[in-house]
Order: C-alpha cells, then structure tokens, then sequence
C-alpha cells in the first residue's frame, strides 16, 4: 500500500449509501477485493447526499452545486456559519461547529458505537477536516453533557482541537475521566461554568451560556450562543422534569426569557420528534421498582446504562426502602457511581454499599446488584453472569432480573437471547416491553422530549430559524414538522446533512455550501487507520472467508510446476469439497495456459485475472465471494534443490 493511501481515508456520509454489498454482481465483488488506491480515493469524494425535502433550505430541489469556499471571502465577516459535523441523519458522535469571522467554537466531541458493517472497529468519530484546517479560529469547545454520544470523540479530537473547554461541573467530571486513559500530551483547560448562575463568557466573537436542562444524566444543559448577527441556542439532549431525581429542574424561565430577547436559531434535539405525547417522567419509575422489590424472594439483579446516573440514584433508593445491601457490578457503572457519589451527585445510605463478592457470601438471597449489561452486550457483566462467566455472580434459579431500559436500534436480537440464556438459569426477567403481561408498572422512560414537548420547548424559544438535529433524517424531518405547528415558518426550517454549513444573518439563512464530513474508524487505539478497503477484506473474510491459491512456477519459462494448492479458511471444508477443489486446480491450469509466454513474465498482473478466474468460478459453483489470494512461488527447477529463489510474490 503506498504512502497515499495508507493515510486515514475518511468516508463520507454518501459512501455508506453506496457500500459494495458482499452478495451482489460480479463487479461488485471484484470492487471489493480491489486493491486500487484510485478507486478507493474516487470513493472517498465527497458527494452531497439526497436531501430532497422541502425543509432542505431549495423548496426541496437537490442541490447539485456546491459553491467552494474561497478563503476570505469579503462578506464572510458578516455572516455566520453553523455547520453539524456530525449527528444528522444519524444517531451519536454529536457535534456542530459555530463559525464567525475569525473565530469558532465547537459544540460536543461525540463518538458512536461501530455496527455490523464495521467488524473489528470499536467507534465512529467525526471527520473534523474542516475544524483541522481552521484550527487558529478554533476558540473553545462546548459540551452539553456527559453522554457519549457527545464527549465518547473527546480522546482523539480535542488534541486537534487546541482551545479551553467549557460545560457544566458533572459534564467536565465525565469529560475528564473519559480522557484519562488517553494519556494526553497537552492537557486540556476545562472551564466549570454554573448554568444555575446565569453565568457567561466571552469566547472571541461568541457570548456562552449554559442553561439547565432535564436528561437522565445530572448537569445536563442548553447552551445559549450570543453572536454580531443574534442568539442561537443548541438544546442539548434535553426532556422536561419538573421533578428530576437529581439536582434542579429545567430552567425554563430562562428561557423563556432569552425567547423575549430574541432568538435567531434553534438547534433541536430530534430523538423523539416521531413520539407522540409528553416524555413520563423518570419517577414514575420508582413506584414500579418498589412493587418489584416487594415481589422478589431471590436476589434482585437489575441492569442498566452505566451513563443513566438518575436511573442508578433510583435503584439505590428502591434498595434503601427494601431494606437491601447493593453491590455495583461493572467497569463503567463502578467508575461512574464513584464519580456521581464522590461529587455529591449520587447519594448512598451509610453501609448499604458492599463489594460483589462480599455482598454474596454475606447477604445471600437478600441482594441487589446493580450491573451493566441491559442491551445484551456480550462481554458486559449480565450477560457474563448468565453464561456463567462472571467470576463472583451465577444466575440461579429464584434470581428476580429486571432491565430497565429498551433495546437501542440493533440490540434487539442479543438482548432476546440475554433473556432466554437467563430465563434457562431459571431467573424470572422483567422487561420494559412486558410490562403489561408482568401486571407491572413503567420499566423505562426516555431522556428525550417527546413530540408535544418539543412543540412546546418551540413556543417558549420562539426561534425565527430552526435546524433540527440529534437524529436520523426522518426525526430531523419530524422535528420540522413540530416546528411549522409551532409557528417557525416553513421556509425559515432547514434539516440539514452533516458537512452543511447554514449561512445566517440578522434576518436571512440560507445553505448553499458543504464542507467535509463524514466518520472516522477508531480501531482499539488507532485513528483513522482503518480504510474502506480494510473493512471491506474484514467484512469478505467474516462473511465469505478466504481461499489462498499457491502455484510453483518456473522461473526461466513461467510454466506452472506441479499441481496448484488451495488452502482455504472458512470458505468451504476441503474434504468435503474435492469436486470444487478440482476444478479450482484445472482452472488454475487453464489460466497458466492461456498466459502470453512471449512476454517476461508480469506476475502482478497475472495474479489479478487469476484472481479474477479463481473468484467467478467459486461465485457461480457456491453464490459466495471468499477473498482470494494468488501466491506465485517461483523457483529454479533446474538447481538440484529446487527451493523457491527469494521471498513469494505476495
Ligand atoms: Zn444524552
Ligand atoms: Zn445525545
């Protein structure tokens, strides 16, 4: 691989659309396994994706041409330019970028969890390419809240992002132990700001201010951003709760009267634009965690997102009332219960707090372990303590399991086969979705505002612009439609793609250029070191496997000596495939034959049509397309040893 390309390729968000599938035509296959650096740099152009909806700022024309940036440009003095990095069209790795002048700041540094499609990478960060070239603008950095899906980017981006971070004290709490194992050169300046304060700062041409929302983590906020051409606020991830679990309400007077200043733009949290209703509130929970208590006769396990720090303070409570011992099971519930506790955010009844293996032994039947685990995750400690795994915790019968929360997106299945693998151990499961069949209260509730909130949140804001963002086109369009219900003029709403750059001043918007963007492979401690054509042989291989094709040629006359080996792994099982390997072997013949011996041997090129060959022929025998790799041996058949000359041509 040459030094070109082996430098990180981001995708783009157009890619993902167009990803070779490992099933289709003959040409697609080959794509796959083609190792040419200048296919996979055409595939890397960004394209500007589909957005034909009426929100797309053209009456729902697509945009075919996209102005480039000419640096300078006279008026760009005057405008400012909002541009999400990432999260639209998506769910996770939040961030959006505010650009004025000379000056930007960057709202959240998100990552997000890698899918089916990418195996071996861990997750996905933002392409901040943009924000790289522009690094002396950057001024600061601003996060919402500790969530993942808005600091899980911090270790790789803020390196690349020089400038002071600012957020709430239990968001920078989370900010910096997620760094920690980073082992950062430069430490980043955070900056504390008390949302509850009102208080601001000055940060080059923009003026922030935090303002306290509800979430299911404590400190979440909305950032208020004052800029030379008027007020835009980003809600974070935000739902309504006049009666939250931990710390103070949201603070919607607040708003309401940065709403009587006047408001520019709202960037909305989208999630639940398509739910119908208000957002339950988060204690109506706890009645239903105490019937559940009161039911068991067993231990409790109970299993939720370590980051649900207001659903931990619950479960703490239930067990209090219960009159049960806890033990916290789990890497990331362990770290962050110790965090919420150590700064005042979680409480916990003197003693009622035992280490696992302790709490066991002691307590026996009289129990609660509060774990990670609830979306199936395999390696995560329920599902450990279900297969038997888990060094100090086996389901058993009389176990009472209760999960409190819904499958996320593809969880689906493993947490389907999380709940027979524990209801085989004989443990009886609680689940948010069976709640009617169990005769017990709500299990869950969302973080997000639902559809009526969201309209409501628009009537106190009053923005003269909205972009909805935090989720996939259809919730941004959904957000939109809440919008015009809500008074925000349908010309003056605009669902946007990440890379978009939204163009505003004091009385237009308009959305007329990309910048580049997409997502970038985090692959264990490496970034961006994953290319398309590496995830591609990694998507060929677990799907497909691979088939190794070894000829010995000699190296005077290029003529093929002996009979070929096939070495094949999780493909097909050689001893049971002789035909197929057969034909493979006179295939491989055929093609040594048809090879044009007048010329010196180009083994490179030869290796790509056998490759080729060897691929069509497994394709049409078995319908599957393992990798394929031709290896050229060529040795002297006339030395006496016969031993391949040098290294084989790989
Ligand atoms: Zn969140
Ligand atoms: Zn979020």
């Amino acid at each position: 691989m040459d030094k070109e390309t082996s430098k990180p390729q981001p995708k783009t968000a157009g890619d993902q659309r167009r990803r070779p599938n490992g099933n289709g035509s003959a040409k697609n296959r080959r794509r796959q396994q083609q190792a040419n650096p200048m296919a996979v740099r055409l595939m890397n152009q960004p394209a500007i994706p589909v957005n034909k909806s009426q929100f797309n700022g053209a009456s729902g024309e697509q945009r075919t041409q996209v102005k480039s940036r000419v640096a300078n440009q006279a008026d760009s003095q005057t405008r400012l330019r909002v541009m999400s990095l990432g999260g639209l069209g998506e769910i996770g790795k939040n961030m959006t970028a505010l650009e004025y002048g000379d000056d930007i700041i960057v709202l959240d540094v998100g990552s997000k969890f890698a899918d089916e499609n990418q195996p071996g990478v861990d997750h996905l960060i933002p392409d901040i390419t943009y924000l790289e070239k522009n690094k002396h603008k950057i001024k600061g950095v601003i996060i919402t809240h500790g969530h993942m899906d808005h600091i899980g980017g911090a270790g790789y981006l803020l390196p690349k992002l020089p400038a002071p971070i600012y957020g709430s004290r239990f968001t920078i709490a989370m900010l910096e132990k997620q760094i920690e194992e980073f082992k950062l050169q430069v430490q980043p300046r955070f900056t504390i700001m008390d949302p509850d304060k009102h208080e601001r700062v000055q940060i080059g041409a923009f003026n922030i201010e935090l303002v306290r929302v509800g979430h299911s983590i404590p400190d979440a906020t909305a950032v208020v951003i004052r800029t030379p051409v008027g007020t835009v606020i980003d809600t974070g991830d935000w739902r309504f709760e006049p009666n939250p679990i931990i710390g103070p309400p949201m603070d919607i007077d607040r708003l309401r009267e940065i709403g009587d200043e006047g408001v520019l733009l709202l960037l909305g949290d989208s999630t639940n634009a398509a739910r119908a209703g208000q957002t339950p509130e988060e204690h109506l929970i706890a009645p239903t965690f105490d019937d559940l208590f009161d039911r068991a006769n067993g231990r409790i396990i109970i299993s939720t997102f370590a980051s649900s720090v207001n659903r931990v303070q619950l479960i703490i409570n239930a067990a209090e009332k219960a009159g049960r011992k806890l033990a916290f099971v789990g890497r990331s519930m362990l770290a962050n219960v110790e965090l919420g506790v150590k700064l005042g955010y979680i409480k916990v009844p003197p003693g009622m707090i035992t280490r696992v293996q302790d709490g066991v032994k002691q307590e026996g039947d009289k129990m609660v372990i509060l774990c990670t685990g609830s979306q199936g995750e395999v390696n995560a400690a329920l599902s450990r303590m279900a297969t038997g795994d888990h060094p100090h915790v086996k389901i058993k019968s009389n176990d009472t399991v209760i999960l409190t929360s819904n499958p996320i997106g593809g969880n689906i299945v493993q947490v389907g086969d999380l709940v027979d693998q524990l209801m085989r151990e004989g443990a009886k499961v609680y689940q948010a979705g069976t709640q009617a069949i169990d005769g017990s209260g709500m299990l869950h509730t969302s973080g997000h505002a639902f559809r009526d909130d969201i309209g409501e949140l628009i009537s106190i804001i009053r923005p003269k612009f909205l972009m909805p963002i935090h989720g996939t086109f259809a919730m941004q369009t959904r957000h939109a439609e809440v919008g015009i219900e809500n008074g925000v003029k349908k010309e003056n709403i605009f669902v946007l793609d990440i890379g978009d750059v939204l163009e505003l001043t004091a009385d237009k918007a308009e959305c007329k250029e990309r910048v580049p963007s997409g997502v970038v492979f985090v692959d264990g401690a490496g970034v961006g070191d994953v290319e398309n054509l590496v995830l591609r042989d990694r998507m060929t291989l677990g799907s497909d496997g691979m088939v190794v094709v070894v000829a010995v040629v000699d190296k005077r006359s290029g003529r093929l000596l002996g009979s070929p080996d096939i070495i094949s792994r999780g493909f097909v099982h050689m001893k049971e495939s002789e035909e197929l390997i057969g034909r493979m072997r006179q295939e491989i013949r055929k093609s040594f034959e048809r090879r044009d011996k007048g010329r010196p041997a180009d083994w490179q090129r030869f290796k790509l049509q056998l490759r080729d060959e060897v691929s069509d022929l497994l394709y049409a025998k078995t319908k599957r397309s393992p990798m394929v790799l031709p290896v050229v041996h060529e040795v002297d058949s006339r030395s006496s040893k016969n031993q391949p000359s040098g290294a084989p041509q790989q």
